[in-house]
């Protein structure tokens, strides 16, 4: 038997840095992304030359029938008694640094249908293949919000704070909803990281180091190291749990 995790956004930033530390602690890993196919596919070369297996799936997590045929393709593909038992909600996007009254619908749409959207219909078609009411055999399931969530981001993306925000409430309820089909769902709310996400929001992302507890940027890889730990059977009685990992911000 063997233990596939996918993790959406993963050819990238903390998403990548996730695909190799699950690799290491021994899973499978399926990494989907949007449009950078030849960072995909780096990637995936890495985490075989690990001696994992690995895949590499196209789709854009805002969209339900790439979502269903995403999983349908992992589920085709992953081979003999292979299972899917970890699912890490990574994928994610900012908008450029803005205050409300210049944002716009499309800017709102887009921002949620990738964050709140994406996160429920890959929530839903993992819990259809994990839950033991299903025949499924349980797993995990870790959620990307961040510490945005709790300040809101005024002046620059209270938007993006706000999709954050209901990955929170979401991440809460369907934890209870869920653990007793033997899946567990946390959440992960990480600083200021240095990846290349700040681009697009235009933020100086060094600049705002000094005015964090540790007094410095997080790496990809520290995130990935709480992710990891919580798809693991170490994090058997945590549940429902949001795990700052923000250098004390
Ligand atoms: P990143 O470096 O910008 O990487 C984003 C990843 O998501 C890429 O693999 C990208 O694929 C993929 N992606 C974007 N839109 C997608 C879509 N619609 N469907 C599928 N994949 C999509 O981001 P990051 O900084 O690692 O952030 C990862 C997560 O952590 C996000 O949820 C973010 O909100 C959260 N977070 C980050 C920070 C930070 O400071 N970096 C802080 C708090 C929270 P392509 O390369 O193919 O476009």
């Amino acid at each position: 038997m063997t233990a596939w995790v996918l993790i959406t956004g993963g050819s990238r930033g903390i998403g990548a840095a996730t695909a190799l530390r699950c690799a290491q602690a021994g899973w499978d890993v399926a990494i989907n992304y949007a449009r950078d196919h030849a960072a995909a596919e780096l990637l995936t070369s890495r985490l075989r030359a690990s001696g994992r297996r690995a895949l590499a799936l196209q789709a854009d997590v805002a969209d339900e029938a790439q979502v269903a045929a995403m999983f349908e393709r992992l589920d085709a593909a992953g081979g003999p008694g292979a299972r899917l038992a970890g699912l890490v909600n990574n994928a994610g996007i900012v908008a450029p640094a803005a205050r409300l009254e210049a944002m716009d619908m499309a800017r709102w749409r887009r921002l949620f249908d990738v964050n709140v959207i994406g996160t429920l219909l890959c929530c839903q078609q993992a819990a259809r293949r994990m839950s033991t009411a299903r025949g499924g055999a349980g797993g995990a399931i870790v959620n990307l919000s961040s510490r945005a969530a709790e300040f809101g981001s005024a002046g620059v993306y209270v938007d993006y704070a706000a999709t954050k925000g209901a990955v929170d409430t979401l991440t809460k309820g369907l934890a209870r909803e869920l653990i007793a089909e033997g899946i567990r769902v946390n959440g992960v709310r990480p600083g200021i990281i240095e990846t290349d996400i700040h681009a697009a929001s235009g933020m100086d992302a060094g600049a705002a180091a000094a005015g964090i507890p540790i007094q410095r940027l997080g790496r990809a890889e520290e995130v990935a190291e709480a992710i990891a730990w919580l798809l693991s059977d170490a994090a058997s009685y945590t549940v429902g749990a949001l795990l700052d990992v923000a250098g004390g911000r």
